[in-house]
Parts: structure tokens; C-alpha cells; sequence
């Protein structure tokens, strides 16, 4: 199956550095056949600057963020409904940064990504231990409890996508073994098919942390992991390019 190679620029970017971004990374692209599929997650105001950009170059928009309303009353909020709109095929959501930072329980999570499945985005829900918590040996049991309260019940095939973000792993430069990737991603695979009651080939979970040029396609060749989600290594066209040739 085509791997996912998801950029989550974060808070970086300028419209002059992601119409730059844009031409160098079609650039790289042209003449090539992509061969997996690749989505970029810029802050809100940059999205329709980057889709022009982008023009008809095979790349797809996300959004890092969204709120479990349709619309509203929620001000300083960006609903699902704009992200559609304004041509975003996926969205992140329940990353390390905005559970820790912004407070976002699983609960939350599971009810903005209930809200994208129900508008017709794909989201990419984010799971991941602590460093204290991998110590403790806790990793698995981390897992399948934000899976259990992070999973939304209308979870299908096809309409989600889940990516496993060690928080230790998350722009530190370390990783764990490939054969940890892979246990915690049999893990997730198993736990997920069985709730959900799908095959386990349909679904799909993405590594994330500190992943590199150097190190994408060791990581993507392991059969467990359907891609990676990029912070850091994606800000750089080449680099993100080279992450997304090496599957
Ligand atoms: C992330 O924050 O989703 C991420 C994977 O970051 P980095 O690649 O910089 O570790």
C-alpha cells in the first residue's frame, strides 16, 4: 500500500518562505512519480497561499488543528468546515504539543476527530508515552488507553489515520529501535482492528519523532508502519523531499 508522508510545519512559516517551500519541492517532484502520498499541515493562514503554490502538483493540504464544532461562537477557533473549504484533505489532531500545552484531553480529541470524519476530512489522531512513562514500562498501556478514549466511534475503514509520536522522540534526535517501532505498532494494529472490527491491513498508523532523511527509509520499510509525520525535517523542501522519495 502507498506510504503517508505527512510535514507538520508547526508554527513556522511566512507566505514568502512557503511559496519558496512550494517551488522547490515541485521542483524536486516534477518528472518523478510520487509514490507515497504527501500531505502538508501549515499554520491556518498559510494554507491557501501554499494551495495556489502548490498548483497541480500531486500534494495534498492538511491542518494541524480544528474545533468540535461545526461553527460558532468560538472566537480565536478554525472549524473543519473552513479547513474543507479551503481544499485541506486531512488534519491533525491530539498532538503531543496541544495535549500538553493546550490542555487537550483524549476526550477533546476524540470529538475533533469525530467532527472531521463527520465533514469529511481525514484525521490524523496522535498517540504517544512520555519519557517517564516508556521508564516506567507504561508505553502499551499509554497506547491503548488513548486509543480507547482518542478513537472516535465513527472510526471506519479508510476515514482515519493514526500516528504514534514517542513524546521523548519529538525534536530530541533520538528514536526508538526499529524493533520497538514495530512492537508498539502491532500493538496499535491489533488493539485498533479489533475494537473497530477491521482487517488489519486497513489501518493505517504513521511513526513520528525525529525522523530524517538518514533514517525514513529504514523506518518506512518496516510493514507495520503506513509513513511518517515530519516536524523539524519538513521545513526544509530538500529534506522533506528526500524523507518522501525514500519509501
Ligand atoms: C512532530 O512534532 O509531529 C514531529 C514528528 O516532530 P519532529 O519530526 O521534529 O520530531
Amino acid at each position: 500500500m502507498k506510504k503517508t508522508v505527512i510535514a507538520n510545519w508547526k508554527m513556522c512559516g511566512t507566505p514568502d518562505s512557503s511559496k519558496a517551500w512550494a517551488q522547490e519541492f515541485t521542483a524536486q517532484l516534477s518528472g518523478t512519480t510520487a509514490k507515497s502520498e504527501i500531505v502538508v499541515c501549515p499554520p491556518f493562514p498559510l494554507i491557501s497561499i501554499l494551495k495556489e503554490a502548490l498548483g497541480e502538483s500531486p500534494v495534498k493540504l492538511g491542518a494541524q488543528n480544528c474545533h468540535i464544532q461545526p461553527e460558532g461562537a468560538y472566537t480565536g477557533e478554525t472549524s473543519a468546515l473552513l479547513l474543507n473549504a479551503l481544499g485541506c484533505e486531512y488534519v491533525i489532531v491530539g498532538h503531543s504539543e496541544r495535549r500538553a500545552q493546550c490542555g487537550e484531553s483524549s476526550d477533546i480529541v476524540r470529538q475533533k476527530a469525530t467532527r472531521a470524519i463527520k465533514t469529511g476530512l481525514i484525521p490524523v489522531i496522535c498517540i504517544g508515552e512520555t519519557a517517564t512513562q516508556r521508564e516506567n514500562g507504561k508505553t502499551l498501556d499509554i497506547i491503548n488507553q488513548q486509543i480507547e478514549e482518542s478513537l472516535p466511534f465513527e472510526a471506519a475503514a479508510g476515514n482515519f489515520i493514526l500516528a504514534y509520536e514517542p513524546v521523548w522522540a519529538i525534536g530530541s534526535g533520538n528514536l526508538p529501535t526499529m524493533d520497538e517501532i514495530t512492537q508498539v505498532h502491532r500493538a496499535i494494529i491489533t488493539n485498533v482492528s479489533k475494537r473497530i472490527a477491521l482487517d488489519i491491513t486497513q489501518v493505517s498508523v504513521l511513526y513520528g519523532g525525529s525522523v530524517k532523511p538518514d533514517n525514513a527509509g529504514e523506518i518506512m520499510a518496516l510493514p507495520e508502519v503506513s509513513g511518517v509525520l515530519v516536524g523539524g525535517a519538513s521545513l526544509k523542501a530538500e529534506e522533506f523531499y528526500k524523507i518522501a522519495a525514500s519509501c
